[in-house]
């Protein structure tokens, strides 16, 4: 694949964050506990711009050399396309979870396009299945994209309460909880299989209706899933200081989970193992939506 140009200046949008674009040596990380149900992680960032407060990569070895600063700084992958191309062997009948170690529609993409370029190359790779994770409803640009790869891909989209002055005081620098509802709705009413996880679980205002907005938006899955923190976690205090360690409480958790379970009794599973993919054509010369607009 031809490498494009790439902005090295962050454009005006991005100037309080610190972007520093990088060659990345490896692009698929392995996952080989199967509890997680996928084979490769793929991160087209270092760093997150969303910077939540509770977010345990931080703590990951390729960001502790600023861990006080999370959320002001991201490394773009510049060659994470071509990088993942190049290793496509690895991914015959495997399934890709994008992103674990950061949010592939966070603001930067909006420049950098790196998530999209990816899943350009991931459509003609051999993969069992894609799942796309996200805080954003900037993943509705790539509607049609997504729409491609037909059952082969399922977002889920983090929506960890149901009231927008946690989401403010916690995910300060995430899209509005209303916003991540619409992406729900616009994805499902395409025919993408959309999985709602309120993870990690934040005060909730009203768990019945709650889980009865999440089955509402058209998702077919949830999950709930407990924090867990040290009392010594800078992020504890910010619970204790807004009243909110009963997140912490396994019985709260699972008051949660029993109000998802009443709507969404039978975990139903919509994705369908496809059809033994033809082998992958030769690679993309276009390399497009660099500069697409964001609507
Ligand atoms: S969006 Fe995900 S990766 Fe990014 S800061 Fe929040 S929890 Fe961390």
């Amino acid at each position: 694949m031809t490498p494009l140009p790439l902005p090295t200046d962050p454009p005006p949008l991005f100037q309080d964050l610190l972007v520093e674009p990088e060659e990345a040596r490896s692009i698929l990380r392995p996952q080989k506990d199967e509890r997680y149900g996928f084979g490769f992680a793929l991160s087209p960032y270092r760093g997150c711009g969303h910077g939540c407060r509770y977010c345990y990569v931080r703590e990951y070895p390729n960001a502790l050399h600023k861990p006080e600063d999370w959320g002001g700084w991201v490394a773009p992958k510049l060659n994470a396309p071509e990088l993942l191309w190049s290793q496509r062997h690895r991914l015959h009948g495997q399934r890709v979870f994008m992103a674990s170690a950061t949010d592939p529609y966070q603001p930067l993409e909006r420049q950098y396009r790196l998530s999209r370029r990816c899943l350009e190359v991931l459509l003609l790779c051999p993969t069992t299945e894609v799942i796309v994770h996200t805080r954003s409803p900037m993943v509705l640009q790539d509607l049609d994209l997504l729409k491609a790869f037909g059952p082969r891909l399922s977002v889920g989209l983090s929506i960890p309460t149901d009231d927008d002055t946690v989401r403010q005081a916690v995910e300060p620098h995430a899209p509005a909880i209303p916003s991540r509802w619409a992406a729900a709705e616009r994805l499902a009413a395409a025919g993408i299989a959309v999985t709602v996880g309120v993870a990690p679980l934040l005060a909730v205002h009203n768990p019945q209706a709650f889980a009865r907005r999440a089955r509402a938006s058209g998702a077919s899955n949830a999950w709930v899933g407990g924090l867990r923190l040290l009392k010594q976690d800078p992020f504890y205090k910010v619970l204790a200081d807004h009243g909110w360690l009963k997140v912490l409480d396994p019985a709260y958790v699972e008051g949660i989970r029993l109000a998802f379970r009443e709507v969404f009794p039978a975990r139903r599973r919509v994705r369908e193992r496809p059809e033994e993919p033809e082998p992958p054509p030769p690679p993309p010369i276009r390399q497009p939506g660099l500069f697409d607009r964001v609507s």
